[in-house]
């Protein structure tokens, strides 16, 4: 089965891939983590996404696309969708490209959430560079100041949580993304994450697909 987490910045996605990827056997592509990766290792297709990353910006469709083709050449099956598709263009895009692989995308998990609480929980976000794990600096703090649980690794602030990124952020996801809300309306089950522990959500999750 695929699924897709479709979701504001901060209402959760990673913290639920989280535990879906360790109980449930599913792969993650996350296009912000493939990206961050690219980043970091100075590549060619890093150095064309990092400008509008930094900026809050969502990278233009043909490049996204194109990046998602070739994880797929791999693996395209049992994967769990991380902010991809977020614009209408990418969803026809992943429809395309997984019927040449003879799947689909199964359910969508659309995670709803007050503004207000996305911007604090973004603002206060701090994460591991290395297993990805996402802290708040005052609800959901590593046990020791700075440093992943899992691996002890420093943590750090993701440059585009920054309050003015948070904004376009938003901006881009109300303009570009909710209208997949009615894309996918027919296989889409949706979760108030407004007021959640990260394992309820988790097990909000499992409930809504059913697993
Ligand atoms: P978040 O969901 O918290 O915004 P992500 O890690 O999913 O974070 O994405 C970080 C940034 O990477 C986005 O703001 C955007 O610039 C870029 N990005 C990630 N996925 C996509 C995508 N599917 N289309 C365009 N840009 C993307």
């Amino acid at each position: 089965m695929n699924i897709l987490l479709l979701g504001a910045p901060g209402s959760g996605k990673g913290t639920a891939s989280e535990k879906l990827i360790k109980f449930n056997g599913f792969t993650q592509l996350s296009t912000g983590d493939l990206y961050r990766a690219e980043i970091s290792n100075k590549t060619e297709l890093g150095l064309k996404a990092i400008e509008y990353i930094n900026a809050g910006k969502y990278v233009p469709d043909e490049i996204t696309i194109g990046m998602v083709a070739k994880f797929l050449e791999k693996k395209s099956d049992n994967l769990l969708f991380d902010g991809f598709p977020r614009t209408v263009g990418q969803a026809a895009g992943l429809d395309k490209l997984l019927e040449s692989k003879g799947t689909k995308l199964d359910k969508v998990i659309h995670f709803v959430c007050d503004e207000s609480v996305l911007i604090e929980r973004l603002g206060n976000r701090m994460i591991c560079p290395v297993c990805k794990k996402s802290y708040h600096k005052i609800n959901i703090k590593p046990k020791v100041n700075g440093i992943c649980d899992n691996d002890g690794t420093s943590l750090v602030v993701r440059p585009d949580d920054a309050p003015d990124k948070i904004k376009v952020r938003l901006e881009e996801y109300n303009t570009l993304t909710a209208p997949l809300i009615n894309i996918y309306n027919n296989k889409m089950v949706e979760i108030d994450v407004t007021n959640v522990t990260p394992t309820e959500l988790y097990e909000a999750v499992v409930e809504g697909l059913k697993l």
